[in-house]
């Protein structure tokens, strides 16, 4: 990327997006631990409270909370009363999210639940609607996780998944399959007649980001 992308992107981080201590900890419990670097860019993060404040998000859903870093973004959008339900497989992971979440002091409004997301998804249909739902775990089940999180939406709900940018690869784990799934991920995501979609290049090389989904009031 060019140093002018850099310095644009650098200062739209140090005005709109500067990180907090409690993101910080996020990032430094991550790497302590030896976990890959692959957590949304400070932009992304300031974009996702943007867009639960615009849609009024008192309840939010992650799939994918790898140290929370992400999670603590979204958390802090919430209103005092609110609840991010984050979904996370790997123990590990779990427990530094809890640990990140504590350290922001965001414990209050979030809970982390262990497991398969998609084992887990099927236990929050008492619990929707949710406002925002972002998605950012493993890529092949993008589409299953679109179709949940459209069962666990209302009107005007809004739907993000990360590193479904076509063709993006930056901060994809390799994974069988993924190409295929998010190429039909995007493809829901502009045929569906109840969703109003846009994709945008947003991690600092410009070559991945966010697809997005706002789903429609009805005629
Ligand atoms: N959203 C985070 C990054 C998530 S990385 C951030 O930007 O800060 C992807 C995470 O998804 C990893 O922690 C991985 O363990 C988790 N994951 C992978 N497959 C999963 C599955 N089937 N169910 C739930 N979580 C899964
Ligand atoms: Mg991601």
């Amino acid at each position: 990327m060019s140093t002018l992308q850099q310095q644009i992107q650098r200062a739209i981080t140090t005005l709109f997006a500067p990180e907090d201590d409690g993101l910080r900890n996020s990032l430094a419990l991550a790497k302590a631990a030896g976990l890959p670097d692959i957590q949304i860019s400070p932009i992304q993060g300031r974009l996702l409270q943007f867009l639960a404040i615009a849609c009024n998000a008192r309840k939010i859903l992650e799939i994918g909370s790898l140290a929370g870093y992400s999670g603590i973004w979204l958390a802090r959008a919430l209103p005092t009363d609110g609840l991010l339900i984050t979904l996370e497989v790997d123990p590990l992971h779990v427990e530094l999210t809890k640990s990140a979440f504590a350290g922001a002091g965001v414990e209050d409004r979030t809970e982390v639940r262990e497991g398969k997301a998609l084992e887990l998804l099927p236990q929050l249909v008492n619990e929707a609607p949710f406002d925002l739902v972002f998605i950012d775990a493993n890529k092949g089940d993008c589409l299953h996780y679109l179709e949940w999180a459209l069962r666990l939406s209302r009107p005007g709900s809004i739907v993000v998944a990360d590193n479904s940018i076509p063709g993006g690869t930056k901060l994809r784990f390799p994974e069988e399959g993924s190409d295929e799934a998010i190429a039909t991920y995007n493809q829901r995501l502009v045929t569906d007649p109840s969703l109003v979609s846009i994709a945008l290049p947003l991690d600092e090389g410009y070559t991945d980001g966010f697809a997005m989904a706002v789903v429609r009031q009805e005629a």
